[in-house]
């Protein structure tokens, strides 16, 4: 059976800390899919079709990853797709406070699910998605925090500032 994979969260952007966490996690994995929560109720920074550029821009070299997008909750695309891993990155104390309890319950909710911890690297430990959009929104350069080979330009005409 195959082992596949899900790296959920919002990618808004995707950033050096996320493409690491998918990268390290390659090995492990016959599959990964980086699962965009997609919420169309709710006003993202960056838009969709972006975000799904970018990240598969990202990977064009690598057959093992795949992006989609979700709009639910995520054991249910576990079901869907048949994963049975679910991709975490921890940065924090904080963070593992918060996925922890996610990860409890989510065992709670599909008891086949496991879900898998990667430590970030000591120098992505910063590196958040919050503060990257404050720097962009600020007219800043936020390029040392994006993966390599992104269009800056287009990064950059792509922000709801940028739309508003
Ligand atoms: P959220 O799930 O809150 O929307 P993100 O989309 O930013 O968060 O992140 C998705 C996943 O990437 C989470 O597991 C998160 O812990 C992880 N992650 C976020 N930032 C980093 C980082 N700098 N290094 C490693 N992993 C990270």
């Amino acid at each position: 059976m195959q082992k596949i994979a899900i790296f959920p969260g919002s990618f808004d952007p995707f950033h050096i800390g996320h493409e690491s966490i998918v990268r390290r996690a390659i090995p492990l994995f016959d599959k990964i899919i980086v699962m965009i929560g997609f919420n169309a109720n709710k006003k993202s920074f960056f838009p969709i079709e972006k975000r799904i550029k970018w990240i598969n821009q990202v990977f064009k070299d690598v057959d093992k990853v795949e992006v989609r997008l979700h709009d639910g909750l995520t054991v249910d695309f576990c079901k869907e797709v048949g994963a049975l891993y679910i991709l975490r990155g921890l940065r924090t104390s904080a963070d593992f406070e918060y996925e922890r309890a996610i990860a409890q319950i989510n065992k709670k909710m599909h008891s086949e699910i496991e879900t898998v911890f990667l430590l970030t690297l000591p120098e992505h430990t910063p590196v958040n998605a919050t503060i990257i959009r404050d720097i962009v929104f600020h007219g800043g350069d936020a390029s040392q925090f994006l993966p390599k080979g992104l269009d800056m330009e287009e990064f950059k005409m792509n922000s709801k500032k940028s739309n508003s």
